[in-house]
């Protein structure tokens, strides 16, 4: 009966929401104390595992790392391999997607992930990372 009544909703509808929150959580721990710029990301790996990350910025401003990369390296380091989707949250009207190195860190390990950019109160956009990178650089160009 449960989930019969489930059906009637939709299961990514019920994931997004369950991302979205989780990188919006991430963002709070953002290491952010020279631009005060905080971003969250939450990837959700292929066996529904949801790893998070935030920006972590550094002094010399050249070893600032995104969320979206901190995220894809600690789900790495956990072992996961394949990705379905990933959150970037900011405070932020206009939407925020990753930034050139985070689309290639990302294609890199995810592939076509499914991109979904929120602010604190909504969704602000959703895209396929082949929208977003048109024309990458792979492994597949080393063969
Ligand atoms: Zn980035």
């Amino acid at each position: 009966m449960f989930e019969a009544r489930l059906s009637h909703f939709s299961r990514a509808s019920l994931g997004d929401s369950d991302l979205i929150k989780a990188a919006r959580a991430a963002r709070l721990n953002a290491h952010a104390e020279f631009s005060h710029f905080k971003v969250g990301a939450a990837l959700e790996a292929a066996d529904g595992s949801i790893v998070t990350g935030c920006n972590v910025e550094n002094a010399t401003y050249g070893l600032t790392i995104c969320a979206e990369r901190v995220a894809m390296f600690k789900a790495l380091s956990d072992g996961h391999r394949q990705f379905r989707r990933v959150v970037v949250v900011a405070d932020t009207e206009a939407p925020t997607p990753p930034c050139g190195a985070c689309r290639q860190i990302l294609w890199e390990f995810g592939g076509d992930l499914e991109v979904i950019l929120a602010n604190l109160e909504h969704e602000t956009g959703r895209h396929r990372l082949s929208d977003l990178l048109p024309l990458p650089f792979d492994a597949r160009l080393l063969k």
